[in-house]
Parts: C-alpha cells; structure tokens; sequence
C-alpha cells in the first residue's frame, strides 16, 4: 500500500481534521464531484438521473460508528423512510447500510433486529437491502448478522473485500446460500497479515473470487462486482459470456462520480450497471477513503481551492 494511501486512510479516522475540513468550503465544493448533495432529495434525483439512463440506483447515508441506541433506531427509521420514498417515486432503487451505523458495537441483537425491519420494508416495497463490509475486525460480525437475516428473508446481499485473506474461505462458506454478493477490493487500512498489500495480488483475487462467484450464479446465487476497474470488468463480461450467463446474472455496481462515462457506456452495452449513491453530512471519512483510492484525487480538492 502507497504512503499516500496509508496517511489518507489513517486521517479518515481523525475527529480534529474532520471538524477542521468540514467547516471548509473549497473541501465541499471537491466533495460534490462524488456526493449529489447532503440530503435526501438530492440522492433520489440522482438515482431518477440514472435511472433516465437505464441505470439503477443503491442509496446510502452517509455514518458510521454509532454507539447509541436511540441513534441508531433513528438511522433506521430514516432508511425505512427511504424505501417508502424510492417506491412513491417508483424508482429502481436499493439500500446499502453499514452495521456500525446501525449500532453493531453496541448491541449486536439490536442491531439484528434494525437489519431485519429494514429487510422487510425492502421486501414489502419490491426493494433490495446489501450490507457493507467495514473494517476486518466487523467481518466476523457482519457475516453472522447477514447469515441471521438472510435466514429469514431472501433479498439481503452481503459485501466482500478480495484484499483480506481470509475472503477465498469466508466465500467458499457462504455460497451453499445461493447469496448475493457484492465483491468488492477492499476500502481499509489493514496489515498486511490480514489483507494483501499488493495491488497486484488484490486484483487476481479479486479475478479468482469473481469467477467463483459466476460459476455460483449459475446455481441461484446473485454475483454483483463493485469495482471502476474496467480491465477487470471486460474479463468478468468475457469470463460470464464463456459460461452462457444471461447479462442479469452478473451486475456491475459503482460509485456515483466515478468514470461516468463508462458507466453509462457499459449500461448502454447491455450490462446490469447500478450506482451507489452516498448522501449525508457524515462525509468526511468516506471522502478520505475516495481520496486514498486514488491519491491524485487530492488534486481535485487543491484545485478547488481557486
Ligand atoms: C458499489 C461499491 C460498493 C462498495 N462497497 C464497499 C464496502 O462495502 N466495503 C469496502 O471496503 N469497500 C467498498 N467499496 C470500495 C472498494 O473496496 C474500492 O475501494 C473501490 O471500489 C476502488 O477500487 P476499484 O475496484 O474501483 O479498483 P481500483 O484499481 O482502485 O480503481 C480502478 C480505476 O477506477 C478509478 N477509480 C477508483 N477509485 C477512484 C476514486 N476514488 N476516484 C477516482 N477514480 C477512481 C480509477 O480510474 C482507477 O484507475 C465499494 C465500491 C463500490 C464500487
């Protein structure tokens, strides 16, 4: 892992540079290029866009490290909130949450019981809901509250990182679910002997994982790829050609504001392209994960500056 990318996930998790960068108007202006805006209006237009394009939408608020439980019912009740509204406007929208937005930390069978309700209002409003994969010390977490919900309901996905080790197992286990899984890279600062260091190696795992996961489509399972990675997203495309899979088998998610204009392109090719759309305030440590993806990004915000 670049420094550049290790200083920018390490400064994600400082609450004084939050408070610092926040305030600045030239860091929200560079936020813009991947945020439609704080609220929720903002989102839904952004999801009616795509969807003008033939693009679905998973809409995301922005939070994470919840502690209290009245907090985190209200995350709740804001997201059961949204899916009413992604049905009146009658868009192809789904939800992505975060467990410790959800109060994972502080009550893990509460926070089942939040990812329950959100997985029914999903159901009852023809709706999907994926959970996040945070930091490898959630994994354990985060895969035994999804294996709970999804014992109950069918339309909860999971995300996997291919940079952690232990994903090859933790995939193996799951598929005799017939799951939806969302893989993606990998967004944390790991050591080494959690996660692989090298791009190199995160990008053939992330290739032996996502053939894995066509080979299980096959077989009922749901294969979506998160990456911006086109290299990659033309071998997945050649790779689900080669087994004879319908386009819906395998879907492409990616982030709003990332290469646009290859997602309207690949969508427009016939592909299942859906776009993850974060709103909120609580942007400033999901911005530093944007930035540490590609530290030439922080060009953007020093150019923002005039
Ligand atoms: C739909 C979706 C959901 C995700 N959910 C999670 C999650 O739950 N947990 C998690 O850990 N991570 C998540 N991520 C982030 C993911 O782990 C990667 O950090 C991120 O997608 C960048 O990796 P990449 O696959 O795009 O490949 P990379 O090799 O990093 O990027 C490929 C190309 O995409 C472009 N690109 C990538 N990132 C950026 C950026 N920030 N700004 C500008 N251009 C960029 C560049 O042109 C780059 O060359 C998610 C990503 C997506 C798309």
């Amino acid at each position: 892992m670049s420094l550049a990318r290790r200083l920018l996930l390490r400064a994600s998790r400082s609450t004084w540079l939050a408070g610092q960068l926040r305030r600045r108007a030239f860091v929200r202006r560079a936020v813009r290029r991947f945020l439609p805006g704080e609220d929720l209006a903002d989102a839904l237009a952004a999801a009616a866009d795509c969807a003008s394009r033939g693009i679905g939408s998973v809409l995301t608020q922005l939070g994470e490290q919840v502690r209290s439980p009245t907090e985190a019912d209200a995350v709740r009740d804001h997201y059961l909130g949204v899916l009413d509204r992604i049905r009146q406007r009658s868009l192809p929208g789904q939800l992505s949450v975060k467990l410790t937005h959800l109060g994972v930390d502080a009550d893990r069978e509460a926070c089942i019981a939040r990812v329950q309700a959100l997985a029914a209002r999903a159901d009852a409003t023809g709706s999907f809901l994926w959970i996040d994969m945070e930091e490898s010390r959630y994994t354990d977490a985060t895969l035994e509250v999804f294996r709970q919900v999804r014992a109950g309901r069918v339309n909860v996905g999971v995300c996997l990182q291919a940079y952690l080790r232990r994903t090859p197992a933790d995939l193996a286990a799951l598929l005799p679910l017939r799951p939806a899984i969302r893989l993606v890279k990998g967004a944390y600062n790991e050591p080494a002997g959690v996660a692989l260091p090298r791009k190199a190696d995160v990008d053939a795992s992330y290739l032996a994982l996502a053939a894995q996961l066509l080979g299980a489509a096959r077989n009922g399972a749901r294969a979506v790829c998160g990456t911006h990675d086109f290299r990659l997203i033309e071998r997945i495309r050649a790779r689900a050609g080669e087994l004879k899979l319908p386009p819906e088998a395998c879907e492409f998610h990616l982030l709003y504001g990332i290469r646009t204009t290859e997602q309207r392109a690949l969508a427009a090719a016939g592909a299942k392209v859906r776009v993850l759309i974060s709103y909120g305030a609580a942007w400033f440590a999901w911005y530093m994960r944007r930035l540490a993806e590609r530290p030439a990004n922080v060009w953007f915000v020093v150019r923002s500056l005039f």
